[in-house]
């Protein structure tokens, strides 16, 4: 059984030396009584809250890794063995799983049942997933969007932002993202639909980036980056703008967060500025998807994933993230069926 283990807690930027990749001997079969089950995993999900528990961090809404153990995150499996009534060998769920090529899960309750499969299985990781759910919820439960507003979305191009922009052209709103390269950029744009995109990477001044893309300010601001990002929007937020928060990529690998100076703004233009984890939304998870799935089967929304081939390159695809390696979602192939 292969398995990506975290060598030890990890300050500043994580390397491919934080991991390694190990064999070990694996039970293949569920303990009789016990209601856990067995799957071969397929796909696993690379996730940027994930660095989070790579510190010993206590009091965090995820528990940190054991280091030497096998880290866990989510991903697309099919079970082999079950001792659950809910779950036979067989089917194909998505859920909290181990980075190994087959992992023990003592709690299969927490587990989706996959039952649609014309549709990429990889899809489970990130628009059929967590990351769609979390664009779902962040932008219309959080967002409140109304036709025809003005929307900025930054990391634009990745797992969550793509859904967003693509989630606002369809409320018929006027949309926007920043990515970091030029072919995020052009993605945005050509595949899409964004109105507009910026590599902000290469802007002097994001106040001057977002006033050319906003003359008239920005009524919803998804949230994604934090930092000098989330400084330079405040400035341009019209009168009862919102701010969902979903994350502040650009902090996580700091040992003290840079400072923000304009939240005074939340008050001269009354923003609300909200936080939220998709987790609270898991209940909704029905309900995103019978809208999500008519929407991928017409065509008329386009995910794009970035799938590293095998566990040994997980590592590299997981830090990849923080360094904006990743085009679209970026998943790891585990095995095919
Ligand atoms: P992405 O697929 O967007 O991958 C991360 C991207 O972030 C990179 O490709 C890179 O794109 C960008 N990035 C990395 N470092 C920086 C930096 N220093 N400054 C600016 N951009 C950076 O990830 P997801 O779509 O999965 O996640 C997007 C955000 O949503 C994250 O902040 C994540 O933590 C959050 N999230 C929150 C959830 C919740 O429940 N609240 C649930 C799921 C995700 P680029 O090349 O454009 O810089």
């Amino acid at each position: 059984n292969k398995q990506v283990i975290l060598r030890d807690y990890v300050n500043g930027f994580p390397k491919e030396s934080d991991f390694e990749v190990r064999t070990s001997k694996v039970r293949l079969n569920v303990a009789e009584g016990s209601k856990s089950v067995v799957v071969k995993n397929l796909y696993l999900s690379c996730d940027p809250y994930m660095r989070s528990r790579m510190r010993n961090l206590t009091g965090s809404y995820v528990p940190p890794f054991t280091p030497g153990s096998p880290i866990t995150g989510n991903g697309v499996a099919r079970v082999i063995d079950s001792g659950h009534p809910n779950f036979k060998k067989g089917d194909l769920v998505w859920g909290l799983t181990g980075w190994e090529e087959y992992s023990l899960l003592t709690e299969p309750e927490t587990l989706f049942k996959i039952q649609h499969t014309d549709v990429p299985l990889s899809y489970y990781t990130g628009i059929l997933g967590m990351p769609g759910l979390t664009a779902y919820a962040g932008f219309y439960e959080v967002g409140s969007p109304k036709e025809g507003e003005y929307v900025f979305i930054s990391a634009a191009s990745g797992a969550v932002g793509q859904l967003v922009g693509q989630f606002a052209k369809l409320k018929n709103c006027y949309v926007v993202g920043s990515a970091g390269s030029k072919e995020k950029v052009d993605l945005l744009k050509n595949k899409f639909g964004f109105d507009e995109a910026f590599n902000y990477k290469d802007e002097q001044d994001l106040d001057k980036a977002l006033k050319r893309c906003f003359p008239d300010g920005i009524d919803i601001y998804f949230e994604n980056v934090g930092g000098k990002m989330l400084d330079a929007v405040l400035l341009n937020m019209k009168l009862h703008g919102r701010i969902p928060v979903c994350g502040m990529i650009s902090q996580y690998n700091l040992e003290e967060t840079e400072g923000v100076h304009n939240l005074f703004c939340l008050i001269t233009q009354r923003i609300r500025m909200e936080g939220f984890l998709v987790f609270d939304y898991y209940p909704m998870y029905p309900k995103y998807l019978d809208m999500v799935l008519p929407l991928i089967r017409e065509g008329k929304i386009k995910y794009v994933e970035d799938i590293a081939d095998g566990l040994e390159n997980a590592p590299k695809a997981l830090i990849g993230l923080f360094s904006g390696r990743n085009i679209g979602k970026q998943v790891v192939l585990v095995a095919r069926e």
